[in-house]
């Protein structure tokens, strides 16, 4: 790490300089270009020998294919080789520190792993008759009791798939909820200015419409500004806690007070929980819905698009409406409720389902597991352990990069800060870039929106103080080359296998079917 250190940093190598690759093959050591499968495979091989079949014997009649159906063939070490050098081209938490904000990307212990393949519960079928999956239902049974009892909740309901499908379950069991007593004139959902983007999205799928709450010069909910707009047509609110800038809402008893006096609901992005686990139970603030990922919080994977698991706590008020089926303990035998119950059928009625099933039974085990190996003083010290380290971080930079809520007392989980003090013309987006070059995915960035140019850094507790250390100086030394001006960082990065993207074009018009021309061409 010294080379990073040093003043007058440059790149060892001009591997873009003329947009010339470096070398003949544009491979960079063993970081190697790959083509697309459909490029290196041919319809002419295949990684198997099988009989020719007896095209007589067909009965498809018309339906035959008229041409191969251009699957590459590739041999077994080619496709092998394929796949090995295309995984070698992503960044992942087994190599290194992930510092995005907000997304609390922690070590995925591997018990989890061994815990969740044991085959009864890797090969359980949803459909499979009840008696027959006793241990799954009670692994699910028990992690619900977890979740309860950590966030002093009344109920929870597992089936939502990620944290924005559980956002959507509180929602809707707020909507039936306000329905069911003749409240369905309340239209509009609250949402803080720094949400999650996915908060305004979920009310406004739901038919809400989304409303913004200013926040206080420290980064906080402006309890004044919420409460003066409460009223006969607010649903609720959706607050995130700890907040987006990475700030405990200490106001939140106070906001859910005054949300219940006007008759609303106190939805709670628990996306967050990470930083409170084991120290504050959100039950005694006053929400009446909460969603967990448990792809955060309790260590399961994410990233790819999932599999997540979001599960959503709910207060007495709420938990006659949140969704079918859940698990009951009768004796010593669990039962899978997937009708209406009585109790419901008294106080309200549940809104209906998330998913077909049961919901992520690998992500229950793994977090099951989680839970059971920290033990209740070790989750409270997971919380302890990740607002430290991100204090950490928070102090270690504050003299090289503005942090607009330094002042604001210590951070929870996540250090803020903003692209103020950077060199005419150098931005957020290069010292995310650069970063790549130092051998670090980027920190998120330009959320939240109310902090200029934000970079927000989660480093969790799963990081050493070592790993910590060389995190710092890396983001050290580029956000000092950003102060600097050094032109070299306006072309990072300079050792990866692609460079600058058109982003925009790329969301724009992404290209998803591969066809026999070259790419540019199919891009137009
Ligand atoms: C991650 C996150 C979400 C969404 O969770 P997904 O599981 O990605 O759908 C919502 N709010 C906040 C604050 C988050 O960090």
């Amino acid at each position: 790490m010294n080379a990073i250190n040093q003043s007058g940093w440059k790149p060892q190598m001009n591997a873009r300089e003329g947009g010339a690759p470096m070398t003949s093959t544009g491979n960079k050591a063993l970081m190697l270009e790959e083509a697309l499968i459909f490029e290196i495979g041919s319809d002419e091989t295949c990684g198997v020998d099988l009989p020719e079949v007896d095209a007589a014997a067909s009965r498809l009649g018309d339906l035959a294919r008229e041409r191969p159906i251009g699957l590459p063939g590739l041999s077994e070490p080619e496709a092998v080789r394929h796949y090995t050098r295309l995984s070698r081209q992503n960044y992942a938490i087994d190599l290194g520190l992930f510092p995005l904000g907000s997304c609390t990307m922690k070590h995925n212990p591997r018990l989890n792993e061994k815990m969740a393949r044991l085959p009864g519960f890797a090969d359980v079928h949803p459909l499979a008759p009840v008696d027959s999956i006793q241990g799954a239902l009670e692994v699910i049974h028990q992690l619900a009791h977890w979740l309860v009892t950590l966030t002093g909740m009344h109920s929870v309901a597992m089936s939502p798939k990620a944290g924005a499908h559980g956002e959507l379950c509180g929602i809707l069991a707020i909507k039936a909820a306000l329905e069911a007593c003749g409240e369905s004139g309340r239209k509009v959902i609250l949402v803080p200015e720094s949400a999650h983007g996915t908060n305004p999205a979920t009310a406004a799928f739901a038919g809400f419409t989304v409303e913004d709450i200013p926040a206080t010069p420290e980064g906080r909910v402006d309890l004044a500004a919420l409460t003066a707009r409460l009223g006969p047509d607010v649903a609720g609110v959706m607050i995130t806690n700890p907040n987006t800038c990475g700030l405990f809402e200490r106001d939140m008893k106070a906001i859910s007070d005054a949300v219940h006096e006007a008759g609303g609901f106190v939805y709670c992005d628990g996306a967050n929980f990470n930083a409170i686990v084991g120290r504050v139970r959100p039950g005694d603030l006053g929400i009446d819905a909460m969603h967990i990922n448990l792809h955060k919080t309790f260590s399961t994977p994410h990233g790819g698009g999932g599999p997540g698991s979001g599960p959503v706590v709910f207060s007495e008020a709420l938990a006659p409406y949140a969704p079918l089926p859940f698990v009951e303990k009768h004796g010593d035998h669990f039962v899978l409720v997937e009708e209406e119950t009585a109790r419901q059928e008294q106080h309200g009625s549940s809104f209906g389902r998330m998913v077909a099933f049961h919901g992520q039974m690998g992500m229950f085990t793994r977090a099951l597991t989680y839970i059971l190996s920290h033990g209740a003083d070790g989750l409270r010290q997971v919380a302890e352990d990740a607002v430290l380290n991100a204090n950490y971080v928070l102090r270690r930079l504050e003299d090289v990069l503005d942090a607009p809520f330094g002042g604001s007392g210590p951070c929870m989980h996540e250090a803020l800060f903003s692209d103020e003090g950077l060199a005419e013309g150098f931005t957020t987006l290069d010292v995310a870039k650069g970063l790549i070059d130092e051998g670090y995915h980027p920190m998120t960035m330009y959320f939240p929106l109310v902090v200029h140019g934000a970079m927000l850094v989660e480093p969790t507790e799963t990081e050493s103080k070592a790993a910590l250390d060389q995190f710092i100086d890396a983001l050290r030394s580029v956000a000092e080359r950003a102060k600097a001006g050094d032109a070299s960082l306006k072309s990072a990065p300079h050792f990866a296998p692609r460079a600058r993207l058109d982003e925009t074009l790329a969301a724009r018009k992404p290209v998803l079917v591969w066809k026999e021309q070259p790419l540019a061409e199919a891009a137009e």
